[in-house]
């Protein structure tokens, strides 16, 4: 097949989330299984021109109001992939569009306030590439909402009567990484996108009078998914569905969830080149030395017999650092106080919780934690700790607790979204089970799962060693979610 992806990150030269991994290690995997999968993303200010190969001839791209000229296509060839099937990526360059710092926004202005007619463009402008290079895909994947606008060109500019061959035959897919973020500008911008207003309705962007670009994708695209299973259930119901539940349950029989994978080359015991010593299932003294050091970096006492809950995350209220770290009602205060434990955290985000983070590890000798992105210290974390904390208020997917799983770390996790599809919840009487869940998302909830966790550790020590193992041999790799994506994209074509 021939698959198109449409995205505003990819990485290794965008990202700003778990959405720039996926589009590369889905492409790769893909490419793997024999497909002739191509990229587009825009050509970020950062990314160097000088290493990428530019297409001959300018590209104009017929926008609302006339021809956007001043376009430029680069390309260039994934890393990972072959050189006899790669998987090529093109970057729209569009300077008055794309030429600042910031994918979506800056410092002082966090959504660009151009950022409807930016990404409407980069959609226009990935079909009209399709034309230049004469290479017209069977499946146009569109990735979150900055690409929602492609199957909505696709089905109402280029599969109608009258319009130009080529497309004719493509089929839409719309993956939602995250249904939090949808795109919504006001309707003025409309004008830029050159569907006449009809298609306004039609097509499914009109949201109370403003313009949404992702309800547009989610009403146009042939079929729709998101990134857990049970993500794509939860979001059908009013609690998850950010105002557009009603839109998802209306698309229920083209609507599916695909859990991503991991990238196993990075992410895994066996091959981490972050950690001390590498371990597996079969010889686990690499954990020990890995928790050894975590408590070393962390300034912790070096002792193996407490265990050490860990987190990784970004600091905002979608994580469930609310209940955790809410001023004077927070339940991690409350659990280094009770508790025989130490806790890590590594993480960045929302000012009030970074200080409220660094003010308990001032205050509290079991409690420290780093400000801050670091890779290497991230896989410290994951190897080195006896849990891993994710009270999330939703999770598309997560991928933190899988990276857990397969490191031998138990994740106790809210059951919410992705979570519930790859966290298996404790059983004392069997001692089935990879971790501990619950359902609640308040103070007390945490308290008292991550407190049944300890006390497991301390009682129940054989199921917890039964546990991790379980874990470390569950199977969460790209070539399975691959798989899945082939049968949508072979099931829409038929
Ligand atoms: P989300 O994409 O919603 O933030 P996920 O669990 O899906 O949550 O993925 C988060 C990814 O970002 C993981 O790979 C995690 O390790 C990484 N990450 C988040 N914060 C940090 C940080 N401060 N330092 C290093 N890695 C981080």
């Amino acid at each position: 097949m021939k698959i198109l992806m449409v995205s505003s990150e990819a990485v290794p030269w965008a990202k700003t989330g778990g959405l720039a991994d996926m589009v590369s290690a889905l492409s790769i995997s893909l490419a793997k299984l024999g497909h002739d999968v191509r990229v587009v993303i825009p050509r970020y200010y950062p990314i160097d021109r000088s290493v990428l190969k530019l297409l001959p001839g300018a590209m104009g791209t017929p926008m609302g109001g006339g021809i956007e000229e001043w376009s430029a296509i680069y390309a260039t060839d994934m890393p990972g992939t072959t050189k006899k099937n790669p998987v090529k990526v093109y970057f729209i360059d569009h300077e008055i569009f794309f030429g600042r710092d910031g994918i979506y926004g800056s410092p002082t202005e966090t959504d660009f306030i151009d950022n409807s007619r930016r990404f409407t463009f980069f959609c226009r402008a990935s079909l009209q590439l399709c034309r230049k290079i004469k290479w017209y895909p069977d499946v146009l994947h569109a990735h979150d909402w900055p690409a929602a606008v492609a199957p909505v060109y696709l089905k109402f500019a280029e599969r109608v009567p009258g319009s130009k061959a080529g497309f004719k035959k493509t089929v839409s897919i719309l993956t939602i990484h995250n249904l939090g973020y949808q795109g919504i500008y006001h309707k003025d911008n409309f004008d830029y996108a050159g569907l006449g207003w009809d298609v306004f309705y039609n097509a499914g962007f009109e949201d109370w009078s403003m313009l949404n670009m992702l309800k547009a994708g989610l009403y146009s695209a042939d079929k729709i998914n998101t990134v857990s299973p049970n993500y794509a259930e939860e979001t059908k119901v009013q609690a998850h569905g950010f105002r557009l539940d009603g839109v998802l349950r209306y698309r229920s029989a083209d609507y599916c969830g695909i859990l991503n994978g991991i990238d196993t080359n990075v992410w895994n015991p066996a091959k981490d080149k972050y950690i001390p010593e590498t371990y597996s299932v079969k010889n686990m003294e690499g954990k020990a030395k890995a928790k050894e050091a975590l408590q070393k970096e962390f300034g912790l006492p070096k002792n193996p017999d407490v265990p050490v809950i860990g987190m990784v995350t970004r600091l905002t209220d979608q994580k469930g650092v609310g209940d955790l770290f809410g001023p004077t009602y927070g339940s991690a205060w409350s659990i280094c106080r009770d508790m025989d434990v130490q806790m890590v955290l590594l993480g960045s985000g929302e000012h009030w919780c970074e200080s409220e983070i660094s003010s308990l590890s001032s205050r509290l000798s079991n409690f420290k934690a780093k400000i801050g992105y670091s890779e290497k210290t991230s896989h410290l974390i994951e190897a080195g700790s006896d849990f891993f904390l994710m009270p999330s208020r939703y999770e598309p997917c997560g991928l933190n607790q899988m990276y857990s799983l397969v490191y031998g770390t138990l994740p106790i996790v809210r059951r919410t979204g992705g979570l519930v599809d790859t966290v298996e919840n404790y059983n004392e009487k069997t001692g089935a089970g990879t971790g501990f869940m619950f359902d609640q998302l308040n103070p007390s909830s945490i308290y008292n799962t991550v407190g049944w966790a300890v006390w497991a550790w301390y009682n129940k020590r054989k199921d917890i060693e039964k546990m991790k193992k379980r874990g470390m041999t569950q199977d969460f790799s790209w070539e399975t979610s691959a798989q899945k994506y082939v049968e949508l994209y072979e099931k829409t074509l038929a």
